[in-house]
């Protein structure tokens, strides 16, 4: 047992010293923010935690390709943004893929577990898509545009764009099932259940973690006596052994999809407010290097001391959440 623990204390200090080497300035920094962000996320997604896995799942119907695509042009003809998808589609740039991707069962049949990905491939920036034919895979899509549209300088993306661009993708996806909302209600609302319950997952993964990186980013290193000084009422060894389950080394991800679940209702709500903030979401998009970050937090409206942006942030998770859930009991 001594022996787990000194392995798990081991792996825990290299992780989360590779973390704060790569991320020097924003998380560990700010680690009291992270911290609540995470316990605030997972007690206003816990309701959701009850509800019985697939509940929601109704058959949905399939699409064609070339309807998916209108179902795109609509949207974003909608909200006036210049997307060339025939072009983009022709030059193979976004595409549709079956394979590839390590299989799962959802919806009853295997289908691919990753659903989308934007990544830079000899320089060419592209986008793919799984291809179940279900409404889905056009909201994956949206996603993964919104990743496309990050800008970057010289190949490179700053620290604050890496936070948000999660945040920032997934904010387009939920303008997006909002514009469809009751045209693919059945499909929407089931999916909607399903990305809360991985966005809890998400926070509980950084909630069980960042005390270790607490710990770390005041006294570089972690051991019982300055964990159990700092968190007291939590045992060390209970919380190290938590760890075990997760693979450490996503770290970085799972800090950037947590906060992904706040930030995005955060904008969405904003643009629901005034759509005229769709532009402040664009610009959000372009490179945003450490003396801009504030001016940016403010350009959302959001308050540049932390507690009340935290607040800000998990006030929309919750309204979110709750009509949600409202939704749900009106038509089960
Ligand atoms: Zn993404």
């Amino acid at each position: 047992m001594e022996e787990e623990i000194k392995s798990l204390e081991e792996r825990v200090i290299n992780v989360i010293r590779d973390y704060v080497n790569e991320h020097d300035s924003l998380v560990p920094l700010n680690v009291q923010l992270f911290g609540n962000l995470a316990d605030g996320i997972c007690d206003i997604l816990s309701p959701i935690m009850d509800f019985k896995t697939g509940e929601e799942y109704k058959e949905f119907p399939i699409y064609s390709v070339f309807e998916r695509i209108e179902f795109l042009k609509r949207f974003y003809k909608s909200i006036n943004i210049n997307i060339d998808l025939d072009d983009l589609i022709s030059k193979g740039i976004i595409d549709f893929v079956k394979d590839d991707y390590v299989n799962e069962s959802i919806y009853g049949k295997q289908i691919p577990r990753r659903y989308g990905h934007s990544y830079r491939k000899n320089g060419t920036k592209l986008v793919d898509v799984i291809n179940t034919g279900y409404f889905q895979d056009t909201i994956i899509a949206v996603h993964e545009i919104g990743h496309h549209m990050d800008e970057v300088i010289n190949y490179e993306r700053w620290l604050f764009n890496s936070l948000i661009t999660e945040g920032l993708a997934e904010t387009w996806s939920l303008i997006y099932k909002d514009f469809y909302k009751n045209e693919h209600r059945d499909e929407i609302n089931y999916l909607n259940i399903n990305r809360l319950r991985y966005f809890y997952e998400e926070a509980k993964y950084v909630r069980d973690t960042i005390p270790f990186l607490f710990v770390y980013t005041k006294y570089s290193t972690i051991d019982k006596e300055k964990f159990e000084k700092e968190f007291e009422g939590i045992n060390y060894e209970e919380a190290l052994v938590r760890l075990k389950k997760y693979n450490p080394n996503w770290f970085d991800s799972k800090v950037e999809y947590m906060f992904s679940s706040v930030l995005s209702c955060y904008l969405f709500y904003k643009y629901k407010e005034n759509e005229k903030f769709l532009q402040k979401i664009i610009d959000l998009h372009k490179p945003i290097d450490f003396k801009e970050m504030e001016k940016a937090i403010k350009s959302i409206g959001l308050d540049s001391s932390f507690e009340s942006a935290g607040n800000a942030l998990l006030e929309s998770l919750k309204r979110y959440t709750d009509e949600l859930i409202n939704e749900r009991e009106r038509r089960m």
